[in-house]
């Protein structure tokens, strides 16, 4: 990006963020103030069809009128008691959301990184509590190239450097396998073996899709094995793929959900593991907790969130819009794209190196309206809001098209 495109304004609010914030991100050259729907616009009034969805946190299209009625109405009334004492949001939010899994309880928690952090307390506690492995040799297994989050125990089973280098001592119990290959976790499970954790879709890899009987298969294995299979839908699931889960597209029912991201509206952070009694039930009061996990905002705006998917519109638009999002991009294989990998409305794609790196192409789609991330060198992650129109999405098609021909 050459410095002169970059408008006074923007360059002056990028400075400050360089000169004052951690520079634990690379973001686009690009400041936004307002945004609605799919539509995002910087603070010189420039409109870009927003193509990450903040990696999928917003779902539903930035302020989403359903959802911010409900958290005007939940500010105005209660917005935190701790879980010291009940309030009035938490139980339908739970009660809706075990529901919409088919599943008996929730635990909620505000980020991500927590989801997965409970889900593997639990699953610790439910081997020796439950399954009666000896103390302390739990073991899951986890798969290459996963991405779950930035704590310090989740990226000790990272295998992506720039997420683990400097950050050891690491925690021990994971053995890594490779994705997308049933028998190999198969082979790495043993009589300690508490739990399988995996993203049935793995989205910051580059949205790699697995085999159709590569979840089935491991499902069967753990049930067998009596092992917990743990699946982290906290990209993939709440419509992305155009189903409620990822899990749903190839008929599995896990032992536990992790969500996150679309839970909370694109409005405030909310998080949940989701499981049964028999596992979730191993927690007891004092063993686990969150000041602001089940708040009365994010149980409010969650609870909409499970509403608006139990009516399916969203996960039938993903659906229907997903196969002109897929035949638009298909048409640049050999093209500039190398690869194209896609299911609903998310698709990574792999940029010719003769086109320039994903990031190039991500800040000349920047040039031409269109935001998106690069992931990994090569890779440009699409993941419009699942409100956007097939108008919307056709000019996205058309500027990676333009961005691919420099
Ligand atoms: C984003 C993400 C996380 C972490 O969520 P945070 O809210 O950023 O902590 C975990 N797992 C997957 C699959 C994700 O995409």
């Amino acid at each position: 990006m050459e410095e002169k495109e970059i408008s006074p304004a923007q360059r002056a609010a990028i400075a400050e963020v360089e000169r004052h914030a951690a520079h634990n991100y690379h973001p686009l050259p690009v400041v936004i103030a307002d945004a609605e729907g799919a539509t995002v616009v910087d603070i010189d009034g420039r409109r870009y069809l927003d193509c990450l969805a903040a990696y999928s946190a917003v779902n539903f299209g930035h302020r989403n009128p359903r959802l911010t009625a409900v958290a005007h109405a939940q500010l105005d009334r209660l917005t935190l008691t701790s879980r010291a004492f009940h309030s009035a949001a938490l139980g339908p939010f739970c009660s809706a959301l075990a529901e919409l899994a088919g599943k008996e309880m929730v635990l909620p928690m505000n980020t991500g990184a927590e989801a997965v952090e409970s889900g593997i307390k639990v699953a610790r506690k439910w081997g020796y509590e439950v399954k009666g492995v000896a103390t302390d040799r739990a073991n899951i297994v986890v798969a290459h190239g996963n991405f779950h989050g930035r704590t310090t125990t989740i990226v000790s089973f990272s295998d992506d450097p720039d997420a683990f280098t400097g950050y050891g001592p690491f925690t021990p119990g994971f053995r890594s396998v490779p994705y997308g290959d049933a028998a190999a976790v198969a082979e790495a499970i043993d009589d300690d073996t508490v739990a399988v954790l995996l993203e049935p879709i793995q989205g910051e890899a580059g949205v790699i899709i697995p085999p159709g009987d590569y979840l089935p298969q491991v499902r069967d294995v753990t049930a067998a094995r009596d092992v917990l299979l743990i699946v982290d839908e906290i990209q993939s699931g709440l419509g992305r793929t155009g189903a409620t889960f990822a899990c749903d597209l190839v008929g599995v029912t896990p032992d536990l959900y992790l969500l996150g991201k679309a839970l909370g509206g694109g409005i405030v952070p909310v998080s949940a593991v989701v499981g049964d009694a028999d596992v979730l039930g191993v927690l007891r009061p004092g063993q686990h907790g969150s000041t602001f996990g089940g708040n009365p905002l994010a149980a409010a705006v969650g609870l909409a969130v499970v509403e608006l998917l139990a009516t399916g519109e969203m996960q039938l638009r993903a659906k229907t819009l997903g196969e002109s999002l897929r035949e638009g991009l298909t048409a640049y294989l050999g093209h500039g794209l190398t690869a194209v990998r896609s299911v609903g409305l998310w698709a990574g794609v792999d940029v010719d190196p003769a086109a320039g790196t994903a990031r190039e192409v991500c800040e000349r789609m920047m040039r031409g309206g269109v935001l998106a991330k690069d992931t990994h060198g090569q890779t440009v992650r699409l993941a419009p809001p699942l409100v956007v129109t097939e108008a919307e999405l056709d000019r996205a098609v058309a500027a990676l098209g333009s961005a691919l021909r420099p």
